[in-house]
């Protein structure tokens, strides 16, 4: 089995219900999808980064990780584009008795079902239909998509969070349509956290938008926070 790795690196990191956290970030390439406030265009090509023998690939992780790492964080691109091989890796840092923790669009359930048994804490990400993530034909299709993770996630009982990215395109209206959905699944253990992350650098949304979104929310869920990506600001990748 081979696999394509965009990069490898240990930061700070800078989104979610972990930031703050040593992690080594695992990126992976490939992304089919495009966003236009993408930050990692240059990992979307599938040719991009370098490829690996499976076995090459755990040794890179192996040597790269040190000391206090709090956990190992698959990002792409997408990893559910490499799944077999995500699989394989992330459980090689299970075994090693570090947390791993999947970022994806959840845009294939399927697959997500594949790598879910090899992650501890998942984040699910809805994209709202201003995204540009896929066109206005295939979003309900993506939709159903998210849920089915969001609902494969909590059955599991894995630390499971919800993140949603704002910008100053999005609609009110869109983003409370959304969370109708989201919340409308019976879920068997609760959410670990829901963030709100407004976009940087591009579309910015302002304050007003922003808490219209959070007081959105907190009808559903009391610990809705919203979050920038803290590594920008202090030029950490
Ligand atoms: S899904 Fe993620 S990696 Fe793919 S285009 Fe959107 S933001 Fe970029």
């Amino acid at each position: 089995m081979k696999v394509r790795l965009y990069e490898i690196f240990t930061s700070i990191e800078g989104e979610g219900i972990l930031y703050g956290t040593k992690t080594l970030f695992v990126r992976l390439a490939g992304c089919p999808f495009k966003c236009y406030y993408c930050d990692t265009k240059e990992s979307l090509p599938m040719s991009s980064g370098k490829e690996y023998q499976i076995d090459d690939a755990k040794k890179l992780i192996e040597n790269n990780l040190i000391k206090n790492t709090y956990k190992v964080n698959f990002t792409g691109g997408d990893p559910l584009v490499q799944s077999d091989a995500v699989s394989e890796l992330a459980k090689f840092v299970q075994q090693k008795k570090i947390m791993t923790y999947l970022e994806s669009s959840c845009f294939d359930s399927v697959k997500f079902a594949q790598v879910l048994p090899y992650f501890d804490v998942v984040k699910i990400e809805f994209k709202t239909p201003d995204s540009e993530f896929v066109d206005q034909a295939h979003y309900s299709k993506l939709l159903e998509n998210e849920l089915q993770c969001l609902k494969l996630a909590t059955d599991s009982g894995k630390i499971t969070y919800i993140k949603i990215v704002v910008s100053s395109r999005t609609r009110l209206e869109q983003f409370k349509n959304l969370l109708k959905s989201i919340f409308d699944i019976p879920m068997k253990t609760q959410i670990a956290g829901f963030i709100i992350q407004p976009t940087y650098g591009i579309a910015e949304p302002d304050l007003k938008q922003l808490l219209d979104f959070y007081d959105a929310v907190h009808i559903y869920y009391k610990e809705v926070r919203i979050v920038p990506q803290l590594h920008k600001f202090i030029g950490a990748p």
